[in-house]
């Protein structure tokens, strides 16, 4: 099957969205149990991503830059500095990871993210 750019291209925008707007919804003081959640989550993320390729490549950065999940802005820290290494190789420019801040809003009410099903 042939590659197809635009449909690669709004599936990674679609799922960096999704990331680092978990991210910048994550608990400032999370429990040891929602550190493990992300964790993993993120871990089966790109093991599961659907683009093989990208998928592949998303591992070796993982295991250059192990995911940071001890808080809110060290994981939206880790995700903005992941993301730009995915940029530098693409030839995209690096965003600015100290405006990070209030960029991702998922648009909800402040009510919490559950931490368990
Ligand atoms: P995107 O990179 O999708 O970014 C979307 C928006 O996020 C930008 O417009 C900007 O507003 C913001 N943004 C940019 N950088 C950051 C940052 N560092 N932190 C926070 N926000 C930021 N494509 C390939 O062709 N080859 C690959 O190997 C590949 N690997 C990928 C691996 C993963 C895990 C993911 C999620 C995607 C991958 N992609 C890959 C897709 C690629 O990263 C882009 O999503 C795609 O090319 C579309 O680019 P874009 O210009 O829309 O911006």
């Amino acid at each position: 099957k042939l590659e197809n750019a635009t449909l690669k291209a709004e599936l990674g925008n679609a799922s960096w969205k999704l990331l680092h707007t978990m991210m910048a919804k994550f608990p400032d003081k999370p429990t040891e149990d929602d550190s493990a959640a992300l964790k993993s989550y993120i871990h089966l993320f790109a093991r599961l991503y659907p683009c093989g390729d990208c998928a592949r490549h998303f591992q070796k950065i993982l295991a250059k830059y192990p995911p940071q999940v001890t808080s809110r802005s060290s994981g939206a820290a880790w995700a903005c500095h992941v993301h730009n290494v995915v940029n530098k190789r693409l030839k995209k420019p690096a965003f600015d990871c100290s405006k990070i801040g209030d960029f991702y809003d998922c648009g909800c009410a402040e009510d919490p993210v559950p931490s368990k099903g």
